[in-house]
C-alpha cells in the first residue's frame, strides 16, 4: 500500500545535487494585498539545503 520504494517514483529530486531525501515543512503566505493566503508546502533538500516550494493541493507530487 504505501510500499516507500513505490513512493520513492513520484518524490522530487534536488535539482543541484541529485539527492531525493528531504525535509518537508508546511505554512502559508499572505498574498501582497492581504486578501487570500496560499498554502505551501516546502521540501529543504537534506543535503544542499536547496529549496523547493509547492503550492499545497496544486502539485504534481503525492507526498503522503
Ligand atoms: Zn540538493
Amino acid at each position: 500500500m504505501d510500499e516507500p520504494v513505490a513512493a520513492d517514483d513520484r518524490r522530487p529530486t534536488c535539482p543541484l545535487c541529485g539527492n531525493r531525501a528531504f525535509q518537508r515543512e508546511e505554512g502559508k503566505f499572505d498574498s501582497q494585498w492581504g486578501m487570500t493566503a496560499h498554502q505551501v508546502t516546502l521540501l529543504i533538500c537534506e543535503q544542499c539545503q536547496y529549496v523547493l516550494p509547492f503550492y499545497k493541493g496544486n502539485s504534481i507530487f503525492d507526498f503522503d
